[in-house]
């Protein structure tokens, strides 16, 4: 049976790294890199997201700044907050929380978030940036996959065989680029795909970020392939589940995150991580190595 890959595990070891860099951050500086949490409206999912990413910055010794702002708001007053926060020096990062109101445009909110300070590396010159390899700010969940790949490999992914089951510009587009950075011949499935199964049969790293629990049947998988679900799904039992089908593919799979505690806790770990990258940028110190 498959490895179990510990995102919770690898996640506590980056945010102690990140609260260890943020502590020589602080004493050069003369004070904490800042993280700003943007959240419109209600929405109880978002809200416990909201609150976990302000202990998390917490807990790494960052300041976290939460601004809530009512549901029926309109597009200028969340542009005016986002502009205030570009402009407020003690801002590193900032965070507008997803989904929005359908009044408000997304697309033209993240462009308006300053892209030295996009964390979420949504921003458009952040993709093309990731898209041509230039330093940029890579969105978490993404990141925080290949870290754990990375990690499984010993860095050796080139030539590998990868397939990237989704193609959202948060999850499957920039989980491609990242690995075609690392030099994986990569194939993007998505809902037109006429054959995902016969893509992921050939494939040597699956990445499932599809949002339909049980999706990747494990008979899909090629003995031996890393399977990373990223896959978020509440059953109507109430439990969690990602996109693969875990029971029968740690059968197969040489090894797989599971879910909960695979990219989940990895995902928050990266936002902490950019958030000091954004920040030491900014202040013109040199990138934390071992990130
Ligand atoms: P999305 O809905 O934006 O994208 C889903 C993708 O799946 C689409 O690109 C679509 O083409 C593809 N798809 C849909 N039906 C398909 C089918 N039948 N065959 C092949 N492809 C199909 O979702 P997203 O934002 O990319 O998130 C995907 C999943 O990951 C969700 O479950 C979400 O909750 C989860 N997620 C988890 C984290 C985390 O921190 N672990 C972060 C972000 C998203």
């Amino acid at each position: 049976t498959a490895r179990i890959i510990d995102g919770k595990a690898r996640a506590a070891a980056l945010r102690a790294d990140v609260a260890g860099h943020v502590t020589h951050f602080a004493a050069r500086i003369g004070r904490a890199p800042g993280l700003a949490v943007v959240l419109v409206g209600e929405d109880p999912a978002s809200g416990v997201y909201v609150r976990s990413k302000g202990k998390a910055t917490r807990e790494a010794g960052m300041v976290s700044v939460e601004r809530r702002l009512p549901a029926d708001i309109d597009e200028w007053a969340l542009l005016e907050l986002v502009s205030e926060l570009n402009a407020d020096p003690a801002i590193d990062g900032i965070l507008v929380q997803l989904p929005l109101p359908s009044q408000i445009d997304a697309q033209a909110v993240i462009g308006a978030i300053d892209p030295a300070k996009d964390v979420d590396g949504f921003h458009p010159v952040n993709a093309g940036r990731l898209a041509t390899g230039l330093p940029a700010l890579v969105p978490c969940t993404p990141l925080g996959c290949l870290m754990l790949l990375r990690e499984a490999y010993d860095g050796k992914l080139a030539g590998l065989d990868a397939v990237v089951v989704g193609r959202s510009n948060i999850v499957g587009k920039p989980m491609a680029q990242l690995l075609l950075g690392d030099s994986c011949t990569v194939t993007i499935a998505h809902s037109r795909t006429r054959d995902v199964a016969a893509r992921v049969r050939s494939a040597d790293i699956v990445i499932a970020a599809v949002g339909i629990p049980h999706f990747i049947a494990g008979d899909w998988i090629k003995p031996g392939a890393t399977v990373i679900d990223v896959g978020i799904n509440r059953l109507p039992d109430g439990r969690l589940v990602g996109d693969v089908d875990y029971a029968a593919a740690v059968e197969v799979a040489g090894a797989i995150t599971p879910v909960p505690g695979g990219v989940g806790p990895m995902t928050i770990a990266c936002l902490l991580r950019n958030t000091l990258v954004a920040a030491c940028r900014r202040e013109g110190l040199p990138e934390p190595d071992g990130l």
